[in-house]
């Protein structure tokens, strides 16, 4: 049985030169080779895809991966919401508003009833997908604090999932015990030269203690593990092969944990660096579709990083979870707080707003698209 060594070692097998060398040595007729087979993996194809020999065959793509994503999913959207709780951290992000050492950075953390009430407040508009969300600082927001916030507002949701600092597998598991079902936490980076250079201090500078959170995440038993890259602060080819590489590698090993996929793009923020390798939307949906044609089955978040117009074009091809209305500022949905935000959204639109968009284009937007009933956390433990 492979063990997170494995994974470590085959992403040491893969460095930025060799994945870089690979990816744009792939011609034309490779990328058909890819295209002809796609909806299954390999290094071989995905490579192929993100490749700049595959951006002459960008209709294409585009519209195999609708076809893709309208077979696995239908044509339902599901939408989801944030809920910031602390903006508290112990890392130095180089890209972030939230890192411990922007200045001036106002700083707050909900308390459990505030929490709740956020909550209450998003569920009344009709969301049923919550994602929790903190800076990386467990004194302010400790994993006791997301398991109790979790019992209290699990009634008012379908899915509830956690994008804190990496756990241990315990801890992994009291959350699942408490009524989550996934993680979301991005990697930000593959390569461990950039990682070093952009995680600076904090917890968050040991790349693989990162790496290996989504291994115990998967042991605790996790419905679904959530992967990422921070788009914009290393070449995005490499970044898509690696995600690749280790979604292939979770599902291999969690066959019944679900892989799910995010771009975030960088946005501005208070105190952050802008990204040195700007990804245009060309290059994003290059990306997705890539991923897409080789994933057929993972879900894939756009956020309000993202602008209006564009983010449905993305549910229309990959995408198939999208947030509205959503605040990046802990408190900030029932209050005018001064607290920072996370990064600017380009999409300040109401989850109505949203909803009707997504239905002109011919799509579904859902807010429960599943039912925590069907996977009672213990079916998923002790794999
Ligand atoms: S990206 Fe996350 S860990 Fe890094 S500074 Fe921002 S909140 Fe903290």
């Amino acid at each position: 049985m492979q063990t997170t060594e494995d994974f470590k070692s085959l992403a040491a097998l893969w460095p930025a030169d060799r994945v870089r060398e690979l990816v744009s040595s792939r011609t034309a007729d490779d990328v058909r080779a890819a295209l002809a087979h796609s909806g299954s993996w390999s290094p071989a194809s995905l490579a192929a895809l993100l490749s700049p020999a595959a951006e002459e065959f960008s209709a294409e793509m585009q519209s195999l991966s609708s076809a893709w994503t309208r077979r696995r999913f239908g044509n339902t959207v599901q939408i989801f919401d944030p809920l910031y709780v602390s903006n508290y951290c112990m890392n130095g992000c180089r890209y972030c508003g939230f890192h411990a050492g922007a200045p001036g950075t106002a700083r707050r953390a909900l308390s459990l009833d505030e929490a709740e009430a956020e909550a209450s407040f998003m569920a009344s508009r009709g969301i049923r997908s919550i994602l929790l969300l903190s800076g990386e600082d467990p004194s302010h927001s400790p994993p006791e604090y997301f398991c109790a916030l979790a019992r209290r507002i699990r009634p008012l949701f379908a899915d509830i999932s956690v994008e804190i600092y990496a756990c241990t597998e315990e801890e992994y598991r009291a959350l699942r015990a408490a009524g989550v079902d996934g993680m979301t936490m991005f990697q930000e980076t593959y390569d461990p030269v950039a990682y070093k250079h952009y995680h600076p201090f904090g917890p968050k500078a040991d790349y693989a203690g990162r790496l290996s959170a989504y291994e115990r995440a998967g042991r605790a038993g996790m419905q679904t593990i959530g992967l990422g890259a921070l788009l914009g602060i290393t070449g995005w080819r490499e970044e898509g092969f690696w995600l690749g590489l280790h979604a292939a590698w979770l599902r291999r090993r969690f066959w019944r944990t679900a892989v799910a996929f995010s771009f975030p793009r960088i946005r501005p923020a208070h105190g952050g660096e802008p990204p040195p390798f700007p990804v245009s939307d060309a290059h994003l949906v290059q990306l997705m579709c890539a991923l897409r044609l080789s994933f057929p089955d993972s879900a894939m978040t756009v956020s309000t990083r993202e602008r209006p117009g564009f983010r449905e074009r993305l549910a229309e091809i990959a995408a198939t979870k999208i947030s509205a209305g959503a605040k990046t500022t802990p408190g900030g949905y029932t209050s005018d707080t001064a607290a920072e935000a996370q990064f600017e959204t380009s999409d300040r639109r109401s989850v109505k707003e949203v909803s009707a968009a997504l239905e002109a284009r011919g799509l579904d937007p859902v807010m429960k698209d599943w039912d925590a009933a069907f996977s009672a956390p213990d079916a998923q433990v002790g794999r």
